[in-house]
Formats: structure tokens, sequence, C-alpha cells
């Protein structure tokens, strides 16, 4: 890696504060702070050079000092109904790690240029492509969960808040109409940013609430904070310590099983953080925020279906008023978690609505392109060292 380029502000990285700080520091009225978030988040610039109304030398400068981009796309997958996108990146010191897309609504799927072509963009139709981008926090994980790829890499680094910004920038720039502006908040490509891609946000807090709070900035990306999700698989202090901070975001709690035996062993951070402090957590942070969490349930047959396990997250959850996502398992390498077949699902689902437990089924999108939390890296890692 060249020093110039190690020593560069990487701008994605700054807070709006430190943004300002940054252009003082260049001479420059902190006002430009403005300019270059408008263009950044607005008009889609992926470089300095395209900010036309910057001054030419101060582009130039910006070009020596900083940079605004570390993601280099090593490859994109869309599924055969394009609805859903997988992408995946190299980092500036060689590690990689995935994106997700999944689109939503009339005339998702098709690319904006497609969309222009068949003459459906009109502007009823734009208003309802929306999507969600599944962002990654980490490059792998620590907590290993025994059926989720990611979990089976071990864990190398957290990732910055710029790595995590410019993986929802992506997808922005990638699917914005032509012309690429989103001024029209109802054009707009990604709607919701959900933490459900590598690693676990919470034991990457700093830079994952700093990106959360430029995700929500009115002149960063401008998602409300009900368009933000971090999905944790259960850290008890840190799931206090976002219900005392400022910051606002939906929480989803990766249960998967209702007992601390079972829990111990699907989910192995419960060894350290049991139930009964998870839960302790959880109320915790619905009376500060007034916000429900959302409880994950990868269910698995022959391993979390079983009437015992539906008993015990009845008398889990059944006072909280909360409610239940059930993920239909992704297909992964390791024949211990068969995924539930359709029929299981909803049967899963139908119990719990009789015990008066609210239940979604989350399907397994984009099985096509290895959508699944960790795979398309891991099949890319079979080949690589990184
Ligand atoms: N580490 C965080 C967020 C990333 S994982 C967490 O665990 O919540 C996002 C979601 O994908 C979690 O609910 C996780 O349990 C789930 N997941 C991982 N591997 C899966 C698989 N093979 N099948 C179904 N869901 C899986
Ligand atoms: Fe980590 Fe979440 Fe995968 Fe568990 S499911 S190993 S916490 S990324």
């Amino acid at each position: 890696m060249g020093s110039v380029k190690a020593d560069r502000i990487q701008i994605l990285d700054l807070s709006y504060a430190g943004l300002k700080e940054f252009f003082v520091s260049l001479a420059e009225p902190a006002f430009r702070a403005d300019q270059l978030l408008g263009w950044i988040y607005r008009k889609n610039a992926a470089s300095f050079s395209e900010m036309t109304d910057l001054p030419l030398p101060l582009r130039e400068k910006l070009n020596f000092a900083a940079s605004l981009s570390t993601l280099a796309l090593i490859e994109e997958r869309v599924s055969r109904d394009g609805l859903t996108r997988k992408a995946l990146f190299r980092l500036g010191d060689g590690y990689s790690i995935e994106t997700a897309y999944m689109a939503y609504g009339r005339g998702a799927g098709l690319h904006p240029e497609l969309l222009e072509a068949s003459g459906k963009a009109d502007e009823t139709t734009s208003a309802r492509v929306r999507g969600t981008v599944c962002v990654s926090s980490q490059v792998g994980c620590a907590i290993k969960c025994p059926f989720c790829a990611t979990g089976q890499q071990g864990f190398t680094r957290n990732l910055t808040p710029g790595e995590i910004i410019e993986q929802a920038l992506y997808y922005q720039r990638l699917l914005s109409p032509a012309g690429g502006k989103t001024d029209n908040g109802t054009r707009r490509p990604v709607n919701n940013v959900v933490f459900m891609g590598m690693g676990e946000p919470l034991a990457n807090y700093d830079n994952v609430v700093s990106a959360v709070e430029m995700l929500n900035f009115p002149r960063g990306m401008g998602l409300s904070t009900r368009q933000i999700t971090i999905s944790t698989s259960g850290l008890a202090r840190e799931i206090r310590r976002l219900a005392d901070d400022a910051v606002r975001v939906e929480l989803a709690v990766s249960l998967h099983a209702a007992t601390d035996d079972l829990r111990d062993f699907l989910v192995p951070v419960n060894r350290t953080v049991p139930l009964a402090d998870l839960m302790i957590a959880c109320r915790y942070f619905i009376m500060k925020t007034g916000r429900r969490p959302t409880f994950e349930w990868a269910l698995f047959r022959g391993v979390n279906d079983s009437p015992a396990q539906l008993e015990a997250l009845v008398n889990l959850i059944g006072g909280l008023n909360a409610h239940v996502n059930i993920i239909a398992g992704n297909k992964t390498s390791s024949k211990d978690f068969p995924p539930a077949g359709e029929k299981q699902v909803k049967a899963f689902k139908e119990a719990l609505e009789s015990r008066g437990i609210f239940a979604t089924i989350r399907g397994a999108r984009g099985q096509d392109i290895d959508a699944g939390c960790g795979q398309l890296r891991s099949r890319f890692c079979a080949s690589s060292d990184r």
C-alpha cells in the first residue's frame, strides 16, 4: 500500500463536524462541507473531479489529500428475477466483504435505464421502486454461530464508518435513475439499511453508530431512524448502551433458540450473555426508546422447530408485544442445519400466532446468487488467501 494513499483523509469516515474541521484545516470555509455532502449524497458523485461548483484548485487539493472511496468491486451478481443483488468488494488492505440489495415494488428489479426504456418510468412507478441494502459491519465475525457462513471464517477486523456507508452509496449510485440525482426522495433506490451482512454490528459499536449517524443525517443519506435496523446476536451491554445513546435505530435480535442449552450451541455468545440477561437488556431498550425489537428465528429442521422451543419462546417474549421474524434457513454447507421447508415455516408461524405472538416470514431471497449471510465470500475465499 502506497504511503501517500494511506495518509489520505477518508472523507466517508468523517462526521459532519469532522468534515467542517477538515475544510477549515485546508483554509476553506466550513460551508464547503455542505457542498461536498450534496455532491456525495444527492448527486451521487463518486469523485472530487465531478464536483464542478468547487473551485478547481480545491478539487485538486482534495484529490491529493483525501479519498472518497476505499471499496473496489470484485463481483456483482443479480438473481434471475432481478430483485436481489449481491456485491463482493475488496477493501484497501485486501480483505473482502459482501453487501446485498433487495428491491421491492412495481418495476423493481429493472435497472433504471431499462425502466426508462420499458416506458414504465413515470413518477408513480419510480416512486414505488424501493430497496433495502444489507451491509456488513466486520470482516468475519467472532461469535461463530455454527450455521452461519461468516461465523466459520473467524474474525479479522472491524469496518470503518466509511467502509459501511460506501456499501449503501454503491447501490444508491448504481440504481439511481438516469442523471443520478436523488433530490426527489421518492426516486431513491435505497430506502432501508439493515446491518445483517457479515459481522456483529454491536461488537463494532463506535464505527457502526458513526455510520448510522451519517445514514440518518438529513444532509447525508437522509434515511429516517425507522429505516435503519441493527441486527445483533444479543450483546446485552451494547443493547443497553444503544438505548442510552442519542442515536435511534430499529433493533433485531437473533434469538434462534429460547432455552440456554440450545442457544449456547446455536449462538455461542449466549454462554457469556444468557437469555435472562439478554431479555433484561431488551426490556430496557423498549423502556428507553419506546421501540420493540424484532426477534429473528432462522428455522432449521430438527434443530429449533420443536414444540418445546415454541413453548419456551412464547414464555420468553410473550409479554413484550414483540414480533418474530421467521427466516427460512439458508442453505449452508453444513448438513447439521437443514433449512425448514415452506410447510414447517408456515406451521411454526401459525402456532406462534395462535399463542398471540405476531410473526412474519422472511423469505430466503436470492438463493441462486448465494445471497445468504457470508456465503458469497466463503465461495470466493476457497480460491484465495483473503
Ligand atoms: N451478527 C448479526 C448480524 C448479521 S447476521 C446477527 O447475528 O444478528 C444476520 C442474520 O442472518 C442473523 O439473524 C443471523 O442469525 C442470520 N443467519 C446467518 N446465517 C444464516 C443461515 N444459514 N440461515 C438463516 N439465517 C442465517
Ligand atoms: Fe456472527 Fe451473526 Fe453470523 Fe452469528 S449469525 S456468526 S453473530 S454474523
